[in-house]
């Protein structure tokens, strides 16, 4: 017989939440769930999860509650409608979606004004990921609320990273890593491109960048020291060799006749830099002209 602590609750079953439910169903978790489209839960049953008849249905049935919807206002729009509300009082509810910072103080603020034990979270992850040991989720609000979730967060996440009480951590997190992760993707997508036009294997390029990765994660983490300590002298790759390499992009891309957005943003961002007079200085300069 499975105690309190093994049962979770976990509503929204899109790909995330189903890998969530998926995953404490394997870790022998008693799970309850809910989706707003109730045939995404039939796989879900099928391996033993508990399909409640309504939201208020899922959140009653488990101390813990974990919600893995499109937006915050969708949360809202399935726990805040009034059938829901009274079953809130006293849960520990997960929120497992993707926000803003003010997205999560707008949560917790609602949280208190219902009695929930709030715990905003930043999944770091994609869906195949959920459940390995080097996966993260950061998670940010009540440390109680932590501490009664944890076993569960864990079986999801080797790394399950408790940041702090200040509730926007997770979703600064998030968005400063996720930032970092679309201008590279961005950059990949053109990148593709690029190998498209010159009949090269895009599978290449992918398995190249994987490789040399670190080295590109030790100029992130370079620039990361650099920006706050203000010195940008003494560059090893200035802004003004950023510019001229962008330049290159649009170059080729006029050239080949493909898409040349992102490389005419790039230049734009890098040029921009060297108009303002910072073109000698360290590439990580160009924040200076983000800051306006
Ligand atoms: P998804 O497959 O598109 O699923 C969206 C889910 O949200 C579905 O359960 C959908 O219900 C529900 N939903 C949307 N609007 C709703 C509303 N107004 N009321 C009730 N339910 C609503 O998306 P996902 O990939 O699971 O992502 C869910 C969240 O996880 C997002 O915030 C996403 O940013 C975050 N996340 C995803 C990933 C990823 O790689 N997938 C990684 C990290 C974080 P229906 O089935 O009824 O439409």
């Amino acid at each position: 017989m499975q105690n309190a602590q093994q049962q979770v609750s976990v509503i929204g079953l899109g790909a995330m939440g189903s890998a969530l439910a998926r995953t404490l169903l394997s870790a022998g978790y008693r799970v309850t769930v809910w989706n707003r489209s109730s045939e995404k839960a039939e796989p879900l049953v099928a391996e033993g999860a508990v399909l409640a008849p309504s939201a208020a249905g899922a959140v009653a049935a488990s101390p813990v509650v974990l919600i893995c919807v499109a937006t915050y206002e969708a949360t809202r729009a399935v726990l805040g409608n009034a059938e829901a509300q009274p079953a809130l009082k006293g849960r520990t509810i997960v929120e497992l979606g993707s926000g803003t910072p003010d997205d999560a103080r707008a949560s917790e603020a609602w949280a208190r004004e219902v009695g929930v034990d709030y715990l905003d979270g930043a999944i770091m992850a994609t869906p195949s990921q959920i459940g390995r040991r080097d996966t993260t989720i950061f998670f940010s609000g009540s440390e109680t609320a932590f501490g009664a979730s944890r076993s569960a967060l864990e079986a999801l996440a080797g790394r399950a990273v408790y940041m702090g009480p200040q509730v926007s951590l997770a979703s600064t997190w998030d968005l400063g890593v996720l930032s970092c992760l679309f201008g590279a993707l961005l950059g990949f997508f053109h990148g593709a491109r690029i190998f498209e036009s010159e009949s090269l294997k895009v599978s290449d390029l992918g398995a190249a960048i994987a490789e040399i990765a670190p080295a590109i994660g030790e100029m992130i983490k370079e620039s990361g020291d650099v920006i706050p300590s203000g010195l940008y002298e003494n560059a090893q790759s200035s802004v003004k060799t950023c510019a001229l390499g962008s330049e290159l992009f649009v170059k080729q891309a006029r050239e080949a006749k493909i898409n040349d957005e992102f490389p005419t943003f790039s230049a734009g961002l890098f040029n921009k830099a060297v108009n303002a007079g910072f073109g000698a200085q360290e590439a990580a300069a160009v924040v200076k002209v983000l800051r306006g």
